[in-house]
């Protein structure tokens, strides 16, 4: 472990300015701003255009951590230098989503996801497949159906003779039945 005194390799040396304020001419120094999480763990300053400060601000320290112990340091400052900067966030985000889903699966990472998720649409797409069959059949068996009735209701209505005499009255209510089951109420 180095001391906290010595300077980092990877620290720039420039003359920053110093506490002291030995130059009184110079203009306020701009405002501190803490360093990125990624200086921060990595112990180096922060410097003005530092290539990670805008994809690891101090206030998510873990995605760096993560990142970091995947891919390390010098090979995510490199892939950034050599995207345009339109692309960094979206490569920062992958990397960190990269990064954690190989730190949960260390054998297939974002692969294992990747092929389970597959499963899984496979595994959907048969359970439609199969669904679309049956509502194929059972459309199937209703056109059947219906055409079975209309089948049946014209041969009942070729077979019907339409003017049948109305012998069997339906009226068996007479009045002996009625009287006889009325005078108890009148007595
Ligand atoms: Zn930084």
């Amino acid at each position: 472990m180095a001391s906290a005194t010595s300077p980092s390799l990877l620290s720039p040396v420039s003359p920053a300015s110093s506490p002291t304020g030995s130059f009184p001419s110079s203009p306020p120094p701009a405002i501190i701003v803490s360093p990125c999480a990624a200086c921060k763990i990595l112990r180096r300053r922060c410097v003005d255009k530092c290539v990670l400060a805008p994809y690891f601000p101090p206030s998510e320290p873990l995605k760096f951590t993560i990142a970091h112990r995947v891919f390390g340091a010098s090979n995510i400052i490199k892939l950034l230098q050599e995207l345009p900067e339109a692309q960094r966030a979206d490569a920062v985000n992958s990397m960190v989503y990269e990064a954690n889903a190989r730190l949960r699966d260390p054998v297939y990472g974002c692969a294992g996801a990747i092929c389970q998720l597959q499963k899984q649409i496979s595994e959907l797409q048969a359970e439609l497949a199969k669904a679309q069959a049956e509502i194929l059949n059972m459309q199937c068996q209703n056109a059947n159906l219906v055409e079975f009735i209309c089948q049946e209701m014209s041969q009942n209505q070729e077979n019907c003779p339409q003017d049948q005499p109305n012998e069997n009255s339906p009226f068996f209510f007479d009045e002996n039945i009625l009287g006889v089951a009325w005078e108890p109420l009148w007595t």
